[in-house]
């Protein structure tokens, strides 16, 4: 069992879809779910889930990391968690997880994940499928397969399916950032002079809500004017992903001199929102390469950054 860091935290949200996550945070999450990606992303997504579900803390931080049931969760000696080993079910899994069912939980939930449903022999199923019919309250199941259509109909059809997306290139670092990023921190590049000042105030004023998309993106142009226009959106995509990371409870990394100002806004938004408006920044600098003119582009942007903020 791996220790679960901020950022494990953070990964294994990634690739969970939003409708999930949303259940989950407003306490609507399905009895069963079945995860349907690659194994190892599906089983760390298992984890994430059922960490979150059986976190104390309020839904919208849980999975905490640091209350007694995460604590509990990270060491791999949570009571009310039940696992099959990763590389799938092996005879008497099932009658083991129903006996463990059978006892009484510690806390107010108990979770089970059950890994490799796309290879489960139908005896295994059929005994697996009154327990998935019945669900006692409290008590969620987590099945995780490679593909959907290996997965016996019966199953299927007590169980709500979630396609894993495939791991977005725009969550990781983009390696051509980190030139930029060193520019703005040195402070010796006078084009840069107090220029992350300005993406701050910025963002802090756009996540408040108090400016229009068409304000914002004119004020982009503005507070950006003297440095390239593809530098000034990576750099803004690398600081929303530093609020994504310090959301996700970790520390400012990349732009540790800003520590306080990443500790006080990142609570706005929620993890999911930062990844979303990281997308719409780094699509606008994709547009760039197109003819779309800057004003325009900034606007889309700025548009789409707006919905993020207001629509979840
Ligand atoms: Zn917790």
């Amino acid at each position: 069992m791996g220790v679960t860091t901020a950022n494990g935290r953070f990964e294994g949200a990634m690739g969970l879809p939003e409708a999930l996550v949303r259940r989950l945070r407003a306490g609507e999450l399905w009895h069963a779910v079945l995860l349907v990606g690659e194994p190892s992303q599906a089983e760390r997504a298992a984890r994430w889930l059922a960490q979150a579900l059986l976190c104390e803390a309020p839904r919208s931080d849980a999975p905490c990391g640091s209350c007694r049931s995460c604590a509990q969760f990270s060491a791999g000696s949570h009571p009310d968690f039940w696992a099959s080993g990763e590389e799938g079910l092996k005879a008497g899994d099932v009658e083991a997880l129903q006996a463990w069912l059978a006892t009484k939980g510690h806390g107010p939930r108990k979770v089970y994940a059950l890994h490799g449903a796309d290879e489960m022999t139908p005896v295994a199923a059929n005994r697996l499928l009154k327990t998935l019919e019945e669900p006692a309250p409290g008590t969620y199941a987590i099945l995780t397969a490679k593909s959907r259509q290996s997965v016996l109909s019966t199953l299927r059809s007590r169980s709500f399916t979630c396609l894993l997306s495939a791991s977005p290139p725009f969550l990781s670092t983009d390696p051509s950032s980190i030139s930029v990023v060193a520019r703005a921190a040195s402070a010796e590049d006078p084009s840069f002079a107090g220029f992350m000042e300005r993406v701050i105030e910025w963002t802090e004023t756009w996540l408040r809500g108090g400016a229009t998309p068409w304000e914002m993106a004119a004020s982009w142009q503005s507070i950006a004017k003297d440095v390239p226009a593809e530098g000034g959106l990576l750099l803004l995509a690398e600081w929303l992903r530093e609020l994504m990371r310090v959301r996700a409870g970790g520390q400012a990394e990349r732009f540790a001199n800003w520590q306080e100002a990443a500790r006080r806004i990142a609570p706005i938004l929620e993890v999911e929102q930062y990844a979303a408006c990281v997308q719409a920044v780094m699509e606008a600098r994709l547009r760039l390469q197109s003819h779309v003119a800057l004003l325009l582009n900034l606007e889309q942007m700025c548009v789409r950054l707006r919905e993020v903020t207001t629509s979840w």
